[in-house]
Parts: C-alpha cells; sequence; structure tokens
C-alpha cells in the first residue's frame, strides 16, 4: 500500500502529519520525502545516513560537424529547448523534459545524449523506517523526474509513506499519481479552504480515495468541515492548535514520542485508512 501525504498549501502540518503517522507505526515500512525542492521529513526522522546516488537526466547535444541546420529538432521541441538560428544549433538544457523527440527526428544522427545533474537521492534508516529522500539541484526548475526517481525506491509489498510537495501543481501529481490513498492536511481557515478544493480537483481527476487531517481544528471556521461533508471526504484525525504540540515540532522532535498520547491517534489514522479502502473494495 502507498499512502501520500499532501496538502494544498505549505505549512499547514503535512510533514509532522506524515512523520509522526510512520513513527506511531513502528513497523516495516518505506517512508519517501518527495518534496524535493525543501526536503525536511528527515529533520524529524533522523535517519542514519546510508548512500548518497547523483541523479541525472539526459539532454541533447549536438555534433555541429554533422548537422545540416534543418531545424527539425527544433520544430518538434515542444519546450523550446533547442533551436537553430543560421548556422547554429543551441541547446537550452534547464528547458529541456528529455522526451528525446529532437534524437528521433534528426536525419543526421548528429544529436547524442549527456546527462544533466537533477539532485540527489538520500538513503538512510531509521530503526525500522527505511528512509529515501530527493534533494533537488539549485536552481534545477524540473522537480517531477527527480520525485518519480525517488518514487522507484518503494518496495511493492512493504506499506510507503509519501510526504508530497505542496500545492496542486505538476511535482504534487507527480508524487500522488499511483497511489493508494491520499491522506490531505488543511487548516480551517479561508486559506486553507481555497486550497484544499484545489487539491480536492486534482485528487479526484487522478481517481484516487482520500481522507483528510484538520491542524490546528481549533481555529477559523466551519467552513472546511461543510466543504469535505458535501464533498463526502472523511475526516480521520483533527490536531488542536496546542502551544506544547507547535514547540515539540519546532524543536524537530517527533509528537508521537514526546507526549505519548498522541501515538494511538496517530494509529488509529492509519487503521481508518486501511478500514477506508476495505470498505471501498467491498463495495467494488
Ligand atoms: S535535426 Fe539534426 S541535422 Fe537538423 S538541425 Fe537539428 S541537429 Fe541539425
Ligand atoms: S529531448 Fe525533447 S525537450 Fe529536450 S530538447 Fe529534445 S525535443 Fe526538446
Amino acid at each position: 500500500m502507498i499512502v501520500s501525504v499532501a496538502s494544498g498549501k505549505g505549512g499547514t502540518g503535512k510533514t509532522m502529519v506524515s512523520t509522526n503517522m510512520a513513527l506511531a507505526l513502528g513497523e516495516k515500512l518505506t517512508f519517501l520525502d518527495c518534496d524535493v525542492e525543501e526536503p525536511n521529513a528527515h529533520l524529524f526522522l533522523k535517519p542514519e545516513k546510508e548512500l548518497v546516488e547523483l541523479v541525472t537526466t539526459s539532454v541533447p547535444s549536438v555534433d555541429e560537424s554533422k548537422c545540416t541546420f534543418c531545424k527539425k529538432c527544433s520544430d518538434i521541441c515542444r519546450f523550446s529547448a533547442i533551436i537553430v538560428v543560421g548556422t547554429n544549433v543551441m541547446v537550452f538544457r534547464d528547458l529541456c523534459h528529455s522526451c528525446g523527440g529532437c534524437m528521433v527526428v534528426c536525419p543526421e544522427n548528429a544529436i547524442s545524449e549527456t546527462g544533466r545533474e537533477l539532485g540527489t537521492i538520500e538513503y538512510g534508516q531509521r530503526d525500522s523506517i527505511r528512509f529515501v529522500q530527493g534533494r533537488l539541484r539549485i536552481g534545477e526548475a524540473m522537480s517531477p523526474p527527480m520525485i518519480k526517481k525517488v518514487r522507484e525506491a518503494s518496495f511493492p509489498d512493504q506499506l510507503t509513506i509519501i510526504d508530497a510537495p505542496p500545492g496542486t501543481s505538476c511535482p504534487v501529481i507527480a508524487a500522488m499519481n499511483g497511489t493508494d490513498f491520499v491522506l490531505m492536511v488543511t487548516e480551517p481557515t479561508p486559506f486553507g479552504l481555497y486550497d484544499l478544493q484545489l487539491a480536492v480537483e486534482a485528487v479526484k481527476l487522478l481517481g484516487i480515495p482520500a481522507g483528510l487531517v484538520i491542524n490546528r481544528c481549533d481555529i477559523g471556521d466551519r467552513k472546511v468541515y461543510e466543504y469535505a461533508e458535501r464533498q463526502n471526504i472523511s475526516v480521520l484525525l483533527e490536531i488542536p492548535f496546542d502551544r506544547k504540540i507547535a514547540e515539540t515540532y519546532s524543536r524537530g522532535k517527533s509528537i508521537v514520542e514526546e507526549m505519548p498520547e498522541w501515538k494511538d491517534k496517530f494509529l488509529r489514522l492509519y487503521r481508518d485508512i486501511e478500514l477506508h479502502l476495505e470498505r471501498l473494495k467491498e463495495t467494488v
């Protein structure tokens, strides 16, 4: 089973929920930090780093001695990553999506593959938790290929928890796509509601079952609850605005370890996800 933990906006407590659920379970699982622009789950899980792997993607390199400047490569590129100006072929490596189209259409075999560094994948272990995080190279704009690489690290016969990037654009879709359940984390404020609505639309498009965690549930208003009811999305956990929780989190500590009464609540959260999926199976 793969559970992705997502939020329409940053700062809602997504990482707090994903890391505490992983720690509460205390069973063999893989935790993937797919928030590759700003991975921070390691601050709370504190894994022992075991391996760092460089991740590259292929981009074209043109041998101008073979090139006839026919422009077939620039015509096929949807991202203007390769253009022909007179007798010059220019490649904009950072714009390239590595589709390989230009290499296929070049009639002179003048284009070969070269690598562009995307970032690193770091592997580690914390007790029974296998930890994997992606870290995008500073200045690298394309995170989905990196997220896909991180996702390759999950084992099919083991629970995987994914800490998805915030937002509702391509990176979060790359992190949620193909997962069994999306746990959305929000807060009961107008901003929380607005971003939740976008996240729910994205999850519906992907056709993935979802549930909700409402963080700082005792601030704001009831509109998030009313929206969740209309959308038939269950609220699986409410976390109050609590000074001790905020302090624990800001010190990089986990709530289930510092406040043991929360361990059962995060365990129940995971059991409710399992129950939800079992019921869905029965209705199919
Ligand atoms: S398709 Fe090949 S031959 Fe034509 S301009 Fe591009 S690199 Fe040159
Ligand atoms: S590999 Fe694809 S995206 Fe990159 S330059 Fe070639 S056609 Fe454009």
